[in-house]
């Protein structure tokens, strides 16, 4: 992409045009949320403004609209992580409730004593706590895959966890403390061999990663809209059609079932057994246009930017004086996660916030990932499609100033 390009791309996203303490914004704060291009906001409005119905159950014009549009929306996500039918794509909140929902109605119903769950030392909170609450009442256990000091995943280690006790294997696409690409084919296989079942967190990978769920093979996918240009509050998790076929459902309520008697109740089809409720459907409509944004500008064209930012900016903050970044070894995502010597990451956030840069730090909700290189957190700088190598230079220029300033 030129710098055209990238500019023309930038007037799609409105919030990133302002000041921020009296500087232009920079926005590196892409793997917590990314920004929303005009497309996915303007979803929104005509939704509110012009279709508002409760959907499926309505007969009237509007109603019809709302469904078809939220309807269109999983069609679309079913090619986007190209699933065999719509009935696998499942609308949640994020991958939070996406995992919540495999260890409610899998992992708590079909694990018992002495079964075991395989999660990796580079894993989120949310893929950690609610295999947690699984075991606590199947009586299941957990064992981790351990991290490598370069930040990948120690796969031999892997390979001696994995036995006939293990059931389910839960692991990230990519880590968003620090932006390593897991060998997810090769785990889904391994797993496979001794008939565990494979859930892949992609909050990470959702808008810098082609998914393909078939050739992954994996049985378990889940994304969070917020993560790829689209809104908060919604995901979608995949399912194996005959895997969710057989799990009883998450939540109770309308539209998840068929036929209720005070005596007896019959659930619905798939994907709905699943969908409880009124759901979020403004943004599962406004979420077609975030994948549609991706599909567009096209994912290798984005990779290959970011890869650029990723290049440039390792480069660069390596090279200030005591840094060091976290998670070099691998094949990552535009994420560059590092401490400075003597100052903490916090006040380092907030220095560089005083100069309108927007990054994060602390521990990214992978405490145990922290614990692992004995640090309390990170600064972590992550990248998106309409981040620039200006921008780099502007995160540098500050960062210089604070070690400069700490010192
Ligand atoms: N897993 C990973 C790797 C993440 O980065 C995040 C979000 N930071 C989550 C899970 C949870 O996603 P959400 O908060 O959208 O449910």
């Amino acid at each position: 992409l030129t710098e055209l390009d990238i500019a023309r791309l930038r007037e799609q996203f409105p919030v990133l045009n302002q000041q921020v303490n009296g500087r232009d914004l920079v926005y590196l704060d892409n793997a917590a949320t990314s920004q929303k291009p005009r497309a996915v906001i303007n979803a929104l409005v005509d939704y509110y403004t012009g279709y508002n119905a409760n959907i499926h159950r309505g007969i009237h014009t509007l109603a019809e609209k709302a469904t078809k549009t939220y309807e269109q929306t999983r069609e679309t996500a079913k090619q986007f992580i190209n699933a065999a039918t719509t009935e696998e794509i499942i609308f949640t909140r994020g991958v939070t409730e996406g995992i919540n929902l495999v260890a409610s109605s899998y992992a708590k119903v079909f694990l018992t004593k002495g079964d075991e769950i395989i999660i990796s030392g580079l894993e989120h909170h949310s893929n950690i706590v609610p295999w947690q609450l699984a075991c606590g009442s199947n009586g299941a256990s957990i064992k981790v895959i351990p991290v490598k000091d370069n930040g990948t995943l120690d796969i031999e280690a892997y390979k001696a966890l994995l036995s006939n006790k293990t059931k389910l294997v839960a692991v990230n696409h990519a880590s968003n403390s620090l932006g390593t690409i897991n060998p997810v084919k090769e785990i889904i296989d391994l797993a496979h061999e001794v008939g565990a079942v494979v859930l892949i967190d992609g909050a990470q990978s959702g808008a810098h990663l082609p998914i393909d769920v078939q050739a992954l093979d994996c049985d378990f996918y889940c994304l969070s809209a917020h993560k790829m240009y689209g809104p908060t509050g919604t995901g979608i998790l995949y399912g194996k059609k005959a895997l969710l076929e057989k799990m009883p459902p998450y939540h109770g309520g309308g539209e998840m079932i068929k036929e209720v008697s005070f005596e007896k109740t019959t659930y619905n089809d798939l994907p709905y057994k699943f969908e409880a409720g009124t759901p979020n459907i403004a943004d599962v409509v406004a979420f077609h246009y975030a994948m549609t944004f991706i599909l567009e500008t096209g994912r290798e064209v984005m990779a290959a930017h970011e890869h650029d930012l990723l290049v440039y900016a390792t480069e660069r903050i390596s090279q200030l004086k005591g840094v060091k970044i976290y998670g070099t070894g691998a094949e990552k995502l535009s994420v560059v996660s590092f401490t400075v010597d003597g100052i903490h990451p916090f006040d380092i956030g907030q220095m560089l916030d005083a100069r309108g840069i927007a990054v994060r730090t602390g521990h990214h909700c992978t405490q145990p990932l922290m614990d692992r290189f004995k640090i309390e957190g990170t600064v972590r700088a992550s990248f998106a499609i309409y981040n620039t190598r200006k921008e780099v230079d502007q995160l540098v220029e500050a960062l210089e100033r604070v070690i400069n300033f700490m010192k």
